[in-house]
């Protein structure tokens, strides 16, 4: 299987949903994103700012960079200029700094929260009544250079196909329960972030507009990072 027969195969099955596809990229090289890049796809994930700077720098600018991974306050600045989409933002003080960079770089720069679905400990994210909190108050409405477009969440790592299951409705059940109140103005409910290769599938049918896919197009990675 080559990286071009991947994707076309993905599309192919997402065709018809409303999930679009994110080649995640981490630790591949270049050759591999350009390969990627020439079959004709755009949309790359990363989980790493200071990697992800560098191959915005390499590649052709009308990629579009979705920043994936936990992300420390101190690396917004490399992204902020050009990163399309940050899925990973589960601080307050994470999206005070997103807003400080956008407006330093003089844009709006696109957010979704992640929420905590998963039954593991380490995930990082905000809870269902975090964001709750978050959205009934006014303090979002102050950062003016973010823009709220959605949620992300990561399911528990298993085999247990109906606990995954479970955790990508509760997300779409809270996005949708969202999507019925009133939002702060920067605030929408478009875009529902989740599924991976091992579990994209059932985030698809569960209501996903974005599937973050790494393994399935470029195969297993050399170094795992997270
Ligand atoms: C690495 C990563 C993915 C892709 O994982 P694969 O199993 O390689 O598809 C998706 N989402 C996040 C947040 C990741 O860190």
């Amino acid at each position: 299987m080559t990286i071009k027969s991947n994707i076309k195969d993905l599309l192919t099955e997402l065709k018809d949903t409303k999930a679009k596809l994110i080649a995640v990229s981490k630790t591949q090289p270049i050759e591999k994103i350009r390969e990627a890049y020439d079959a004709g796809h755009r949309i790359f994930g990363e989980n790493k700012a200071q990697e992800m700077a560098t191959k915005f720098q390499a590649l052709p600018k009308d990629i579009e960079w979705h920043m994936i991974g936990h992300l420390q306050t101190n690396k917004v600045k490399y992204i902020a200029p050009f990163v399309a989409l940050i899925h990973s933002v589960d601080s307050m003080k994470l999206l005070e700094e997103i807003d400080k960079q956008g407006k330093k770089a003089g844009r709006i720069i696109p957010c979704l929260l992640q929420v905590h679905i998963a039954m593991e400990e380490t995930k990082f994210g905000f809870d269902a009544d975090e964001v709750l909190t978050l959205l009934s108050g006014t303090s979002l409405l102050q950062l003016k250079n973010i823009e709220v477009k959605g949620l992300m969440g990561m399911a528990t790592f298993t085999e247990h196909e109906e606990l995954i299951r479970k955790e990508f409705r509760s997300l779409k059940g809270l996005f949708d329960s969202l999507n019925v109140g009133k939002l702060p103005a920067n605030v929408k409910m478009e875009e529902l972030s989740m599924g991976m290769s091992s579990d994209y599938k059932i985030a698809v049918q569960e209501g996903s507009t974005y599937v973050r896919i790494g393994t399935a197009i470029f195969g297993e990675r050399k170094h795992s990072t997270n």
